[in-house]
């Protein structure tokens, strides 16, 4: 069965008004406001409650460099917290908000798989509570806002070639990447370059998962940056004076929005920038409500641990005040023969000489997670084409390493699967946690991005485009350069090349611009080729969707 036919055959019996999902972390009907049955969202002051609570542990769910179709962080994620619960501990789950352009797209949603799932899956991955919406609204808001103050005697003397702020979609939609607009004469606006990123590279995607709460959120907004002027200064969002316009549009979006498993672990799904060309980690304010609703609060980042886990300790964590207990790397015999060079369509093929060949990829992951001196355990995500020998033997590879390794069978068994890998978390959580930062703030930009790439990625330098050099000065001129650093580079290689698989060395990563995003408080890097908008793919996942004429969905994956 596919995963939404899963989700649909279980939810029609067993799925439990949101009203009881949200009992079970004692918050009343007075505290959420619901969307429809089943989705709810925590009012300000529930929120505000919940943070009175102790915070329970952090674990955070990270992976291998993945193939094409992801790793299964989020099913693992579902089925870990259900294996928790199985074990009488009070997990929470803390996830990422999908974005429609990996559902139409490749990769498929982000509501985890098979029997470890998040329900219900069919709104959770299409519209949901409005969140993606109200962000673009908001993106193109203050898009609009910007040209029509250059239309009006442009006050504040923006160079309309200078703009950073771009238009937004949550969609892949390459032939947006670069437009022109304004074009047809005086009333139609000044004719200038623009683009469109995908929303959840947006900064405003970026600041809504940093903020605390409201109050954040305006200054986190008031702050950004939207272009320059003829003489180079930067102008921000509270300049042009639109910040508490923009803010009102997402009064509600910056709220967690609660859902549940298949099981009925109470989990929140909330915020979701891509970890290859943003931040990659969920809000703040959901895992703060995981953290203080729970015992154990597990959270996701995005992609391989060298994107989403590193910008976990090096961004979120400073603002969430609070570092992970443990760590969950998830690896899959396909994804390790993947990096031990063997094609895609030869992974269900088994060939532990490959495992054995691009374990060196997990191996970089774990020396790299431990570096910061938090517990590692490392989740074998099963899949039925995997031999007993395969995963035996990344087991007795993990145990070199000093790491114990658990096989889990969520996705076909639901929490029963995940009973191993609890135990052996449960057991990290144990040990002590004593966190190190990898880099200091206050370093210079190329202290900050050498450490990067040497300790993380395993290269050996980087070189700046020309453009990326005047962005470096630029920023230094207007002492942005204490800002930690979001690396946009792609998920599938350490390196920017992602045909380099296993654990590349000697590489230089290109950086080709360097984007200042004051809101957000952090210095995009753009490495490589990546792209803040993607494309969709020659068999785009949207082919196979369709609704009935009763409504029900059907080929979401
Ligand atoms: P990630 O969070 O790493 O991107 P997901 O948990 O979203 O990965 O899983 C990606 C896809 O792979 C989903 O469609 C899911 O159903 C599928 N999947 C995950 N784990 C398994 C598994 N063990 N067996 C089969 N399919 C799986």
């Amino acid at each position: 069965m596919s995963d939404i036919e899963i989700a649909q055959a279980n939810e029609q019996k067993e799925i439990w008004p949101i009203t009881k999902v949200a009992a079970e972390l004692g918050l009343g009907e007075d505290d959420i406001e619901q969307y429809g049955r089943y989705k709810a969202k925590v009012s300000a002051a529930a929120q505000k409650r919940l943070l009175k609570n102790k915070a329970g542990k952090l674990v955070l769910v990270t992976a291998i460099n993945p193939t094409p179709a992801g790793e299964g962080k989020s099913t693992v994620s579902v089925g870990l917290g259900d294996a928790l619960r199985r074990r009488g501990h009070k997990a929470v789950i803390a996830l990422r908000e999908p974005s429609l352009g990996p559902v139409m797209g490749m990769k498929g949603g982000a509501t985890g798989g098979g029997y470890a799932q998040v329900v219900p899956m069919e709104d959770i991955n299409l519209h949901f509570t409005g969140d993606m919406h109200a962000l673009t609204t908001a993106v193109d808001t203050l898009a609009a806002l910007i040209d029509n103050h250059i239309q009006q005697g442009n006050q504040l003397n923006i160079d309309p070639r200078r703009i950073s702020w771009k238009r937004g979609l949550d969609i892949n939609d390459r032939a947006l990447r670069n437009v022109v607009i304004g074009l047809g004469g005086p009333y139609q606006g000044i004719p200038r370059e623009d683009g469109f990123d995908i929303t959840v590279a947006s900064e405003l995607m970026a600041v809504l998962c940093l903020a605390k709460d409201l109050h954040e959120l305006k200054e986190r907004i008031s702050k950004i940056v939207i272009g320059l002027t003829y003489d180079r200064k930067p102008v921000t969002v509270d300049e042009l004076g639109v910040t508490g316009a923009i803010a009102a549009l997402l009064k509600d979006a910056v709220k967690p929005n609660l859902v549940q498993t298949l099981e009925h672990t109470p989990t929140f799904v909330h915020g979701g920038p891509f970890a290859n060309i943003a931040h990659g980690c969920n809000s703040v304010m959901a895992t703060e409500a995981a953290l203080h609703s729970g015992e154990i609060a597990i959270t996701e980042a995005g992609f391989g641990a060298d994107l989403g886990a590193e910008k976990f300790m090096d961004i979120k964590s400073p603002v969430l005040g609070k570092t992970p207990d443990a760590v969950v790397i998830v690896a899959t015999v396909r994804a390790l023969k993947y990096n031990g060079g063997v094609s895609l369509k030869e992974l269900t093929t088994a060939d532990t000489d490959a495992v054995a060949r691009g374990f060196v990829n997990l191996q970089r992951h774990i020396t790299n997670l431990k570096r910061y001196g938090v517990p590692v355990v490392v989740a074998i995500n099963g899949f039925t084409s995997d031999t007993p020998a395969e995963i035996q033997l990344i087991k007795d590879l993990c145990a070199k390493e000093g790491v114990t390794a658990a096989h889990a069978t969520v996705w076909a068994d639901g929490g029963a699967g995940g009973l191993e890998l609890a135990d052996a978390l449960v057991d990290a959580l144990s040990q002590p946690a004593d966190f190190k930062p990898l880099y200091d703030n206050d370093d210079s930009f190329e202290n900050k991005l050498i450490t990067l790439v040497q300790k993380v990625y395993g290269g050996k330098g980087f070189e700046l485009s020309h453009k990326a050099s005047l962005n470096l000065k630029m920023i230094k001129r207007n002492g942005w350069e204490h800002l930690p650093l979001c690396i946009a580079k792609t998920q599938y290689s350490f390196s920017d090349d992602p045909k380099q698989l296993g654990a590349p060395s000697d590489f230089t990563i290109n950086v080709s611009e360097i984007v200042p995003k004051l809101g957000a408080g952090f210095l995009v890097v753009k490495t490589g080729d990546i792209m803040t908008m993607p494309g969709l793919p020659k068999q785009p996942a949207a082919l196979n969707i369709d609704v009935d004429d009763d409504g029900r969905i059907s080929g979401l994956f």
